[in-house]
Protein backbone atom coordinates (compact mmCIF):
# COMPACT_ATOMS: atom_id res chain seq x y z
CA UNK A 1 0.00 0.00 0.00
CA UNK A 2 1.35 3.41 -1.40
CA UNK A 3 2.35 5.67 1.72
CA UNK A 4 1.77 9.17 2.09
CA UNK A 5 3.99 11.22 4.15
CA UNK A 6 4.86 15.20 4.39
CA UNK A 7 6.85 17.90 2.56
CA UNK A 8 9.16 18.75 5.19
CA UNK A 9 12.45 21.13 4.80
CA UNK A 10 12.47 20.17 0.60
CA UNK A 11 12.01 16.12 1.21
CA UNK A 12 9.47 14.20 1.59
CA UNK A 13 8.90 12.83 5.29
CA UNK A 14 7.25 9.64 6.16
CA UNK A 15 5.12 9.86 9.12
CA UNK A 16 5.90 8.89 12.76
CA UNK A 17 2.24 9.08 14.41
CA UNK A 18 1.05 5.59 13.51
CA UNK A 19 -2.37 7.13 12.44
CA UNK A 20 -3.23 7.47 8.57
CA UNK A 21 -6.38 8.19 7.08
CA UNK A 22 -7.49 5.68 3.71
CA UNK A 23 -7.15 7.58 0.47
CA UNK A 24 -9.76 6.10 -2.48
CA UNK A 25 -9.78 5.82 -5.99
CA UNK A 26 -13.99 7.49 -5.46
CA UNK A 27 -14.38 5.63 -9.26
CA UNK A 28 -13.88 2.16 -7.68
CA UNK A 29 -14.21 2.81 -3.92
CA UNK A 30 -10.94 0.91 -3.34
CA UNK A 31 -8.03 2.38 -0.74
CA UNK A 32 -5.32 3.57 -3.26
CA UNK A 33 -2.89 4.78 -0.41
CA UNK A 34 -2.42 5.91 3.10
CA UNK A 35 -1.82 9.24 3.87
CA UNK A 36 0.10 10.16 7.49
CA UNK A 37 -1.88 12.51 9.98
CA UNK A 38 0.89 14.30 11.55
CA UNK A 39 1.20 14.69 15.77
CA UNK A 40 1.46 18.24 17.10
CA UNK A 41 5.13 17.35 17.84
CA UNK A 42 5.68 16.99 14.32
CA UNK A 43 4.12 20.12 13.28
CA UNK A 44 5.50 22.18 15.84
CA UNK A 45 9.35 20.87 14.68
CA UNK A 46 7.78 21.85 10.45
CA UNK A 47 6.77 25.32 12.06
CA UNK A 48 9.86 26.21 13.61
CA UNK A 49 12.03 24.96 10.65
CA UNK A 50 9.79 27.25 8.55
CA UNK A 51 10.64 30.42 11.07
CA UNK A 52 14.34 29.49 10.09
CA UNK A 53 13.88 29.60 6.84
CA UNK A 54 11.68 32.35 6.52
CA UNK A 55 14.18 34.91 7.78
CA UNK A 56 16.53 34.33 4.44
CA UNK A 57 13.22 34.38 2.70
CA UNK A 58 11.66 37.45 4.20
CA UNK A 59 14.66 39.32 3.21
CA UNK A 60 14.99 38.30 -0.16
CA UNK A 61 14.56 41.04 -3.09
CA UNK A 62 10.44 40.65 -4.30
CA UNK A 63 11.88 40.54 -7.97
CA UNK A 64 13.60 37.53 -7.14
CA UNK A 65 10.36 36.15 -4.94
CA UNK A 66 8.57 37.24 -8.09
CA UNK A 67 11.22 35.11 -10.28
CA UNK A 68 10.36 32.35 -8.06
CA UNK A 69 6.36 32.27 -9.32
CA UNK A 70 7.24 33.34 -12.86
CA UNK A 71 9.10 29.38 -13.09
CA UNK A 72 6.52 27.72 -11.04
CA UNK A 73 4.02 28.95 -13.71
CA UNK A 74 6.24 26.98 -16.21
CA UNK A 75 6.73 24.14 -14.16
CA UNK A 76 2.69 24.04 -13.26
CA UNK A 77 2.40 23.74 -17.29
CA UNK A 78 4.94 21.53 -17.72
CA UNK A 79 3.29 18.93 -15.17
CA UNK A 80 -0.26 20.39 -15.92
CA UNK A 81 -1.41 16.70 -16.82
CA UNK A 82 0.49 14.31 -14.79
CA UNK A 83 -1.33 16.48 -11.29
CA UNK A 84 -4.31 16.40 -13.58
CA UNK A 85 -4.43 12.51 -13.86
CA UNK A 86 -3.22 12.46 -9.71
CA UNK A 87 -6.02 14.90 -8.76
CA UNK A 88 -9.08 12.80 -10.73
CA UNK A 89 -7.84 9.82 -9.36
CA UNK A 90 -7.81 10.98 -5.90
CA UNK A 91 -10.68 13.35 -5.51
CA UNK A 92 -12.74 11.90 -8.31
CA UNK A 93 -13.76 14.64 -10.63
CA UNK A 94 -13.27 14.30 -14.93
CA UNK A 95 -10.26 14.98 -16.72
CA UNK A 96 -10.79 18.33 -18.22
CA UNK A 97 -12.42 19.72 -14.59
CA UNK A 98 -9.59 18.59 -12.98
CA UNK A 99 -7.40 20.73 -15.27
CA UNK A 100 -9.49 23.45 -14.56
CA UNK A 101 -9.10 23.19 -10.83
CA UNK A 102 -4.83 23.65 -11.61
CA UNK A 103 -5.87 26.33 -13.82
CA UNK A 104 -7.85 28.38 -11.72
CA UNK A 105 -4.65 28.01 -9.16
CA UNK A 106 -2.07 28.68 -11.49
CA UNK A 107 -4.05 31.83 -12.20
CA UNK A 108 -2.89 33.28 -9.02
CA UNK A 109 0.45 32.43 -9.21
CA UNK A 110 0.44 34.52 -12.67
CA UNK A 111 -0.60 37.34 -10.48
CA UNK A 112 1.62 37.06 -7.90
CA UNK A 113 4.40 37.39 -10.16
CA UNK A 114 3.11 41.07 -9.91
CA UNK A 115 4.43 40.81 -5.89
CA UNK A 116 6.60 43.94 -6.42
CA UNK A 117 4.32 45.63 -7.30
CA UNK A 118 1.58 44.50 -4.84
CA UNK A 119 3.86 45.24 -1.90
CA UNK A 120 5.19 48.74 -3.08
CA UNK A 121 4.02 51.02 -0.38
CA UNK A 122 2.93 54.51 0.03
CA UNK A 123 5.41 57.91 0.14
CA UNK A 124 4.68 61.40 1.55
CA UNK A 125 7.23 63.64 0.47
CA UNK A 126 7.18 66.89 2.59
CA UNK A 127 4.40 65.33 4.87
CA UNK A 128 5.71 68.13 7.26
CA UNK A 129 8.84 70.90 6.86
CA UNK A 130 11.59 68.63 6.12
CA UNK A 131 9.12 65.08 7.30
CA UNK A 132 8.80 62.30 4.79
CA UNK A 133 5.76 59.54 6.02
CA UNK A 134 6.03 56.23 4.29
CA UNK A 135 4.76 52.78 4.59
CA UNK A 136 5.75 49.55 3.79
CA UNK A 137 4.07 45.75 3.36
CA UNK A 138 5.80 43.17 5.36
CA UNK A 139 5.35 39.37 5.37
CA UNK A 140 3.91 38.15 8.91
CA UNK A 141 6.73 35.54 9.05
CA UNK A 142 5.15 32.05 8.98
CA UNK A 143 1.53 31.49 8.08
CA UNK A 144 -1.09 28.81 7.18
CA UNK A 145 -3.23 27.84 5.44
CA UNK A 146 -6.00 25.09 5.78
CA UNK A 147 -7.96 23.59 2.61
CA UNK A 148 -10.55 21.49 1.61
CA UNK A 149 -10.87 18.28 -0.64
CA UNK A 150 -12.63 19.65 -3.65
CA UNK A 151 -9.86 21.32 -5.19
CA UNK A 152 -6.69 20.41 -3.87
CA UNK A 153 -4.84 22.01 -6.60
CA UNK A 154 -6.45 25.69 -6.81
CA UNK A 155 -7.02 26.52 -3.19
CA UNK A 156 -4.08 25.20 -2.02
CA UNK A 157 -2.57 27.55 -4.84
CA UNK A 158 -4.57 30.38 -3.76
CA UNK A 159 -2.83 30.28 -0.18
CA UNK A 160 0.74 29.88 -1.46
CA UNK A 161 1.04 32.75 -4.22
CA UNK A 162 0.73 35.55 -2.09
CA UNK A 163 2.01 34.42 1.14
CA UNK A 164 4.96 32.95 -0.33
CA UNK A 165 5.43 35.42 -2.99
CA UNK A 166 5.60 38.38 -0.44
CA UNK A 167 8.01 36.29 1.77
CA UNK A 168 6.27 34.49 4.20
CA UNK A 169 6.71 30.78 5.18
CA UNK A 170 3.98 28.63 4.76
CA UNK A 171 2.39 25.42 6.93
CA UNK A 172 0.12 24.16 3.98
CA UNK A 173 -2.38 21.37 5.90
CA UNK A 174 -3.99 20.15 2.56
CA UNK A 175 -7.50 17.58 2.62
CA UNK A 176 -6.64 14.47 4.17
CA UNK A 177 -8.91 12.80 1.19
CA UNK A 178 -6.37 14.17 -1.81
CA UNK A 179 -2.93 14.63 -0.42
CA UNK A 180 -0.62 13.99 -3.79
CA UNK A 181 -0.99 17.15 -5.37
CA UNK A 182 -0.59 19.88 -2.69
CA UNK A 183 3.07 17.79 -2.60
CA UNK A 184 3.46 17.87 -6.11
CA UNK A 185 3.24 21.52 -5.88
CA UNK A 186 5.56 21.59 -3.35
CA UNK A 187 8.06 19.37 -5.52
CA UNK A 188 7.74 22.33 -8.20
CA UNK A 189 8.16 25.11 -6.05
CA UNK A 190 11.49 23.34 -4.74
CA UNK A 191 12.08 22.87 -8.76
CA UNK A 192 11.37 26.77 -9.40
CA UNK A 193 13.73 27.89 -6.84
CA UNK A 194 12.09 28.12 -3.29
CA UNK A 195 14.67 27.66 -0.29
CA UNK A 196 13.47 24.22 1.22
CA UNK A 197 11.31 24.89 4.80
CA UNK A 198 10.22 28.19 3.15
CA UNK A 199 7.40 25.82 2.37
CA UNK A 200 6.00 22.97 4.45
CA UNK A 201 2.93 20.89 3.53
CA UNK A 202 2.01 18.94 6.83
CA UNK A 203 -0.91 16.60 6.00
CA UNK A 204 -3.20 15.75 9.38
CA UNK A 205 -6.45 16.12 10.42
CA UNK A 206 -7.92 17.80 13.56
CA UNK A 207 -4.60 17.11 15.80
CA UNK A 208 -2.38 18.74 13.42
CA UNK A 209 -5.10 21.68 12.58
CA UNK A 210 -5.25 22.59 16.55
CA UNK A 211 -1.37 22.45 16.57
CA UNK A 212 -1.62 25.50 14.51
CA UNK A 213 -4.35 27.42 15.62
CA UNK A 214 -2.42 26.99 19.34
CA UNK A 215 1.26 27.60 17.85
CA UNK A 216 2.35 30.96 19.19
CA UNK A 217 4.88 31.17 16.19
CA UNK A 218 2.11 31.28 13.14
CA UNK A 219 0.84 34.48 12.44
CA UNK A 220 -2.24 33.89 10.00
CA UNK A 221 -4.30 31.40 9.24
CA UNK A 222 -6.13 31.01 5.75
CA UNK A 223 -8.92 28.55 5.93
CA UNK A 224 -11.48 27.13 3.31
CA UNK A 225 -13.86 24.28 4.17
CA UNK A 226 -17.43 23.76 5.70
CA UNK A 227 -18.81 26.26 7.82
CA UNK A 228 -18.68 24.71 11.30
CA UNK A 229 -14.92 24.07 10.87
CA UNK A 230 -14.83 27.69 9.51
CA UNK A 231 -15.97 29.03 12.85
CA UNK A 232 -14.34 26.94 14.93
CA UNK A 233 -11.24 27.74 13.37
CA UNK A 234 -11.67 31.66 12.62
CA UNK A 235 -12.58 31.58 16.89
CA UNK A 236 -9.88 29.37 18.01
CA UNK A 237 -7.34 31.24 15.78
CA UNK A 238 -8.16 34.85 16.54
CA UNK A 239 -7.87 33.37 20.92
CA UNK A 240 -4.26 33.03 20.15
CA UNK A 241 -4.29 36.42 18.42
CA UNK A 242 -3.88 35.33 14.75
CA UNK A 243 -5.34 36.55 12.00
CA UNK A 244 -7.93 34.54 10.32
CA UNK A 245 -9.96 34.17 7.30
CA UNK A 246 -12.46 31.45 6.59
CA UNK A 247 -14.28 30.66 4.22
CA UNK A 248 -17.17 28.21 4.62
CA UNK A 249 -20.19 26.25 3.21
CA UNK A 250 -22.57 27.87 0.42
CA UNK A 251 -26.00 27.25 -1.03
CA UNK A 252 -26.24 28.83 -4.16
CA UNK A 253 -29.20 30.38 -5.95
CA UNK A 254 -30.14 31.35 -9.43
CA UNK A 255 -33.11 33.24 -9.92
CA UNK A 256 -34.63 33.03 -13.26
CA UNK A 257 -36.92 35.45 -14.62
CA UNK A 258 -39.66 35.12 -16.60
CA UNK A 259 -38.20 36.70 -19.85
CA UNK A 260 -34.69 34.97 -19.68
CA UNK A 261 -33.91 32.38 -22.24
CA UNK A 262 -34.88 29.61 -20.70
CA UNK A 263 -32.91 27.25 -23.03
CA UNK A 264 -29.25 29.08 -21.56
CA UNK A 265 -31.17 28.85 -17.91
CA UNK A 266 -31.52 25.65 -18.69
CA UNK A 267 -28.10 24.55 -20.28
CA UNK A 268 -25.95 27.12 -17.34
CA UNK A 269 -28.02 25.16 -14.53
CA UNK A 270 -27.54 21.85 -15.35
CA UNK A 271 -23.74 22.69 -15.79
CA UNK A 272 -23.68 24.38 -12.63
CA UNK A 273 -25.51 22.10 -10.62
CA UNK A 274 -24.61 18.55 -11.39
CA UNK A 275 -20.37 19.39 -12.53
CA UNK A 276 -17.79 17.86 -10.55
CA UNK A 277 -20.77 16.54 -8.62
CA UNK A 278 -22.11 19.36 -7.35
CA UNK A 279 -19.13 19.20 -4.80
CA UNK A 280 -18.44 23.03 -5.56
CA UNK A 281 -18.82 25.70 -2.87
CA UNK A 282 -19.84 28.28 -6.58
CA UNK A 283 -22.31 25.06 -7.57
CA UNK A 284 -25.47 26.04 -7.74
CA UNK A 285 -28.08 24.07 -5.97
CA UNK A 286 -31.26 25.93 -5.56
CA UNK A 287 -32.97 27.08 -8.80
CA UNK A 288 -35.78 29.84 -8.26
CA UNK A 289 -37.72 30.41 -11.47
CA UNK A 290 -40.06 33.36 -11.04
CA UNK A 291 -43.66 32.22 -11.80
CA UNK A 292 -45.47 29.10 -12.65
CA UNK A 293 -45.21 29.15 -15.61
CA UNK A 294 -41.33 29.94 -15.86
CA UNK A 295 -41.00 27.22 -13.56
CA UNK A 296 -42.90 24.89 -15.35
CA UNK A 297 -40.82 26.11 -18.53
CA UNK A 298 -37.51 25.31 -16.93
CA UNK A 299 -38.40 21.93 -15.58
CA UNK A 300 -39.34 20.72 -19.47
CA UNK A 301 -36.21 22.09 -20.61
CA UNK A 302 -34.00 20.80 -17.76
CA UNK A 303 -35.32 17.08 -17.17
CA UNK A 304 -34.21 15.72 -21.25
CA UNK A 305 -30.82 17.71 -20.13
CA UNK A 306 -30.41 16.05 -17.03
CA UNK A 307 -31.57 12.08 -18.20
CA UNK A 308 -28.79 12.71 -20.68
CA UNK A 309 -25.91 13.61 -18.43
CA UNK A 310 -23.62 10.83 -18.59
CA UNK A 311 -21.90 9.74 -14.95
CA UNK A 312 -19.25 7.76 -14.83
CA UNK A 313 -14.89 7.66 -13.89
CA UNK A 314 -12.37 9.78 -15.36
CA UNK A 315 -10.59 7.20 -16.90
CA UNK A 316 -13.26 7.43 -19.91
CA UNK A 317 -12.27 11.25 -20.82
CA UNK A 318 -14.48 13.25 -22.51
CA UNK A 319 -17.53 11.17 -22.11
CA UNK A 320 -18.38 11.89 -18.98
CA UNK A 321 -19.98 14.95 -17.27
CA UNK A 322 -19.20 14.26 -13.72
CA UNK A 323 -17.72 11.56 -11.33
CA UNK A 324 -18.38 10.20 -8.20
CA UNK A 325 -18.53 12.13 -4.92
CA UNK A 326 -15.53 11.94 -2.55
CA UNK A 327 -16.34 9.20 0.13
CA UNK A 328 -18.50 6.36 0.65
CA UNK A 329 -19.85 8.31 3.20
CA UNK A 330 -20.68 11.65 1.60
CA UNK A 331 -22.83 9.32 -1.31
CA UNK A 332 -24.83 8.07 1.73
CA UNK A 333 -25.33 11.29 3.10
CA UNK A 334 -26.64 12.75 -0.15
CA UNK A 335 -28.67 9.86 -0.57
CA UNK A 336 -30.41 9.93 3.02
CA UNK A 337 -30.76 14.04 2.58
CA UNK A 338 -32.85 13.36 -1.05
CA UNK A 339 -35.14 10.37 1.15
CA UNK A 340 -35.41 13.49 3.49
CA UNK A 341 -36.75 15.48 0.97
CA UNK A 342 -38.85 13.22 -0.23
CA UNK A 343 -40.54 12.60 3.18
CA UNK A 344 -40.85 16.09 3.57
CA UNK A 345 -43.01 17.06 0.64
CA UNK A 346 -40.89 18.07 -2.18
CA UNK A 347 -41.61 16.28 -5.58
CA UNK A 348 -38.20 14.44 -6.83
CA UNK A 349 -38.48 14.79 -10.42
CA UNK A 350 -35.41 12.95 -11.17
CA UNK A 351 -34.02 10.19 -8.43
CA UNK A 352 -30.50 9.21 -8.59
CA UNK A 353 -30.42 7.03 -5.72
CA UNK A 354 -30.17 3.76 -7.65
CA UNK A 355 -27.57 5.04 -10.21
CA UNK A 356 -25.24 2.60 -10.75
CA UNK A 357 -22.61 2.01 -13.50
CA UNK A 358 -21.38 -1.54 -14.58
CA UNK A 359 -17.72 -2.42 -13.73
CA UNK A 360 -18.01 0.42 -10.71
CA UNK A 361 -20.13 -1.32 -8.93
CA UNK A 362 -18.07 -0.02 -5.43
CA UNK A 363 -17.62 3.53 -6.78
CA UNK A 364 -18.97 6.34 -4.93
CA UNK A 365 -21.74 7.40 -7.30
CA UNK A 366 -24.56 9.45 -7.07
CA UNK A 367 -26.92 10.17 -10.33
CA UNK A 368 -28.74 13.39 -10.85
CA UNK A 369 -31.10 14.30 -8.93
CA UNK A 370 -33.83 17.04 -9.33
CA UNK A 371 -36.53 18.40 -6.79
CA UNK A 372 -39.27 20.51 -7.50
CA UNK A 373 -41.74 22.71 -5.05
CA UNK A 374 -38.72 22.83 -2.22
CA UNK A 375 -39.93 24.76 0.54
CA UNK A 376 -37.83 26.64 3.15
CA UNK A 377 -38.68 24.33 6.16
CA UNK A 378 -37.08 21.39 4.16
CA UNK A 379 -33.70 20.00 5.02
CA UNK A 380 -32.79 19.80 1.49
CA UNK A 381 -33.24 23.82 1.08
CA UNK A 382 -31.36 24.31 4.23
CA UNK A 383 -28.38 21.98 4.12
CA UNK A 384 -25.60 22.44 1.81
CA UNK A 385 -25.85 19.17 0.15
CA UNK A 386 -22.50 19.27 -1.49
CA UNK A 387 -23.91 16.27 -4.38
CA UNK A 388 -25.56 16.78 -7.73
CA UNK A 389 -28.71 17.63 -6.58
CA UNK A 390 -30.88 20.16 -7.53
CA UNK A 391 -34.04 21.89 -5.68
CA UNK A 392 -36.45 23.98 -7.03
CA UNK A 393 -37.82 26.63 -5.16
CA UNK A 394 -41.26 28.62 -7.01
CA UNK A 395 -41.28 32.13 -5.68
CA UNK A 396 -44.47 34.24 -7.16
CA UNK A 397 -42.64 37.36 -7.77
CA UNK A 398 -38.79 38.87 -8.00
CA UNK A 399 -39.24 40.19 -4.73
CA UNK A 400 -40.22 36.26 -3.25
CA UNK A 401 -37.29 34.99 -5.59
CA UNK A 402 -34.66 37.95 -3.91
CA UNK A 403 -35.81 36.80 -0.31
CA UNK A 404 -34.65 33.20 -0.43
CA UNK A 405 -31.41 34.00 -1.60
CA UNK A 406 -31.26 37.15 1.08
CA UNK A 407 -32.71 35.10 4.00
CA UNK A 408 -30.48 32.09 3.60
CA UNK A 409 -27.36 31.61 5.71
CA UNK A 410 -24.87 30.59 3.44
CA UNK A 411 -23.65 33.99 1.26
CA UNK A 412 -21.30 32.45 -1.32
CA UNK A 413 -22.44 32.70 -4.50
CA UNK A 414 -25.62 33.79 -6.53
CA UNK A 415 -26.98 34.12 -9.97
CA UNK A 416 -29.86 35.70 -11.86
CA UNK A 417 -30.63 34.85 -15.55
CA UNK A 418 -32.71 37.32 -17.39
CA UNK A 419 -32.87 40.09 -19.95
CA UNK A 420 -33.96 42.85 -17.82
CA UNK A 421 -30.76 45.12 -17.46
CA UNK A 422 -33.05 47.22 -14.49
CA UNK A 423 -33.66 43.93 -12.71
CA UNK A 424 -29.84 42.82 -12.78
CA UNK A 425 -28.68 45.86 -11.17
CA UNK A 426 -31.03 45.54 -8.73
CA UNK A 427 -30.39 42.43 -7.99
CA UNK A 428 -26.59 43.19 -7.83
CA UNK A 429 -27.27 45.75 -5.71
CA UNK A 430 -29.40 44.53 -3.08
CA UNK A 431 -28.17 40.84 -2.49
CA UNK A 432 -26.55 40.17 0.41
CA UNK A 433 -24.29 37.73 -1.16
CA UNK A 434 -20.57 38.17 -2.26
CA UNK A 435 -20.08 36.59 -5.84
CA UNK A 436 -22.85 37.62 -7.77
CA UNK A 437 -23.66 36.23 -11.84
CA UNK A 438 -25.81 38.16 -13.61
CA UNK A 439 -26.55 35.54 -16.82
CA UNK A 440 -23.37 33.68 -15.42
CA UNK A 441 -24.07 30.52 -13.43
CA UNK A 442 -20.82 30.12 -11.29
CA UNK A 443 -19.68 33.84 -11.25
CA UNK A 444 -15.87 33.04 -9.79
CA UNK A 445 -14.19 35.99 -10.27
CA UNK A 446 -10.66 36.16 -11.53
CA UNK A 447 -7.29 36.16 -9.84
CA UNK A 448 -6.70 39.76 -9.71
CA UNK A 449 -10.19 40.45 -8.55
CA UNK A 450 -10.68 38.63 -5.30
CA UNK A 451 -12.81 35.30 -3.69
CA UNK A 452 -15.27 35.35 -0.52
CA UNK A 453 -18.74 35.07 0.79
CA UNK A 454 -20.84 36.92 3.02
CA UNK A 455 -22.73 35.58 5.72
CA UNK A 456 -21.95 31.80 7.28
CA UNK A 457 -20.01 31.52 3.76
CA UNK A 458 -16.85 33.51 5.25
CA UNK A 459 -15.56 34.66 8.54
CA UNK A 460 -12.95 37.65 8.70
CA UNK A 461 -12.55 40.61 6.44
CA UNK A 462 -10.35 40.49 3.76
CA UNK A 463 -11.13 37.77 0.64
CA UNK A 464 -8.82 35.27 -1.31
CA UNK A 465 -6.73 36.15 -3.87
CA UNK A 466 -6.16 39.65 -5.48
CA UNK A 467 -5.14 42.59 -4.27
CA UNK A 468 -6.69 41.02 -1.20
CA UNK A 469 -4.89 38.20 -0.83
CA UNK A 470 -1.25 40.43 -0.49
CA UNK A 471 -3.35 42.42 2.39
CA UNK A 472 -3.99 39.29 4.39
CA UNK A 473 -0.27 38.07 4.27
CA UNK A 474 1.51 40.75 4.98
CA UNK A 475 1.00 44.10 7.22
CA UNK A 476 1.79 47.53 6.66
CA UNK A 477 4.39 49.27 8.68
CA UNK A 478 4.09 53.44 8.47
CA UNK A 479 7.38 55.62 9.33
CA UNK A 480 7.75 59.21 9.83
CA UNK A 481 10.93 60.39 9.33
CA UNK A 482 12.98 63.64 9.34
CA UNK A 483 16.07 64.52 7.77
CA UNK A 484 18.80 65.96 8.45
CA UNK A 485 18.30 68.71 10.54
CA UNK A 486 16.74 66.56 13.49
CA UNK A 487 14.60 68.60 16.19
CA UNK A 488 15.97 72.14 16.65
CA UNK A 489 12.79 73.53 18.71
CA UNK A 490 13.71 70.67 21.76
CA UNK A 491 10.91 68.21 22.68
CA UNK A 492 6.96 68.91 21.77
CA UNK A 493 4.57 67.74 24.24
CA UNK A 494 1.57 68.35 22.46
CA UNK A 495 0.27 66.15 20.15
CA UNK A 496 0.96 68.10 16.61
CA UNK A 497 -0.60 68.66 13.17
CA UNK A 498 1.27 68.71 10.28
CA UNK A 499 1.78 72.49 9.61
P1 LIG B 1 -13.97 20.24 5.83
O1 LIG B 1 -14.42 21.39 6.64
O2 LIG B 1 -14.40 18.87 6.25
O3 LIG B 1 -12.36 20.18 5.78
C1 LIG B 1 -11.59 21.31 5.44
C2 LIG B 1 -10.26 21.22 6.16
O4 LIG B 1 -10.48 21.23 7.57
C3 LIG B 1 -9.47 19.95 5.84
O5 LIG B 1 -8.12 20.27 5.71
C4 LIG B 1 -9.73 19.08 7.06
O6 LIG B 1 -8.67 18.21 7.33
C5 LIG B 1 -9.91 20.08 8.18
N1 LIG B 1 -10.83 19.61 9.22
C6 LIG B 1 -11.90 18.79 9.05
N2 LIG B 1 -12.52 18.57 10.23
C7 LIG B 1 -11.82 19.25 11.17
C8 LIG B 1 -11.97 19.43 12.58
N3 LIG B 1 -12.95 18.85 13.26
N4 LIG B 1 -11.09 20.20 13.21
C9 LIG B 1 -10.09 20.81 12.54
N5 LIG B 1 -9.90 20.67 11.21
C10 LIG B 1 -10.76 19.91 10.52
O7 LIG B 1 -14.39 20.55 4.32
P2 LIG B 1 -14.28 19.59 3.06
O8 LIG B 1 -15.31 18.52 3.16
O9 LIG B 1 -12.88 19.20 2.82
O10 LIG B 1 -14.66 20.62 1.90
C11 LIG B 1 -15.97 20.88 1.50
C12 LIG B 1 -16.51 22.14 2.13
O11 LIG B 1 -15.67 23.24 1.78
C13 LIG B 1 -17.89 22.52 1.61
O12 LIG B 1 -18.65 22.97 2.69
C14 LIG B 1 -17.60 23.63 0.62
O13 LIG B 1 -18.68 24.52 0.41
C15 LIG B 1 -16.47 24.31 1.29
N6 LIG B 1 -15.71 25.13 0.35
C16 LIG B 1 -15.81 26.48 0.47
C17 LIG B 1 -15.13 27.30 -0.41
C18 LIG B 1 -15.22 28.80 -0.29
O14 LIG B 1 -14.40 29.49 -0.86
N7 LIG B 1 -16.17 29.33 0.46
C19 LIG B 1 -14.34 26.73 -1.41
C20 LIG B 1 -14.25 25.35 -1.49
C21 LIG B 1 -14.94 24.56 -0.59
Amino acid sequence: MKEIGHWINGKHVAGTSGRFADVYNPATGEVQAKVALATKAELDAAVAAAAEAQKAWGATNPQKRARVMMELVRLINRDMDKMAEALSSEHGKTFPDAKGDIQRGLEVIEFCIGAPQMLKGEFTDSAGPGIDMYSMRQPLGVVAGITPFNFPAMIPLWKMGPALSSGNAMILKPSERDPSVPLMLAELCQEAGLPDGVLQVINGDKESVDAILDSEIIQAVGFVGSTPIAQYIYERAAATGKRAQCFGGAKNHMIIMPDADMDQAADALVGAGFGAAGERCMAISVAVPVGDETADRLIEKLVPRIEKLKVGPYTAGNDVDYGPVVTAAAAERIKGLIGSGVDQGATLVCDGRNFSLQGYENGFFVGPTLFDNVTRDMEIYKQEIFGPVLSTVRAKTYEEALSYAMDHEYGNGTAIFTRDGDTARDFANRINIGMVGINVPIPVPLAYHTFGGWKKSGFGDLNQHGPDGFRFYTRTKTITSRWPSGIKEGSAFNFKAMD
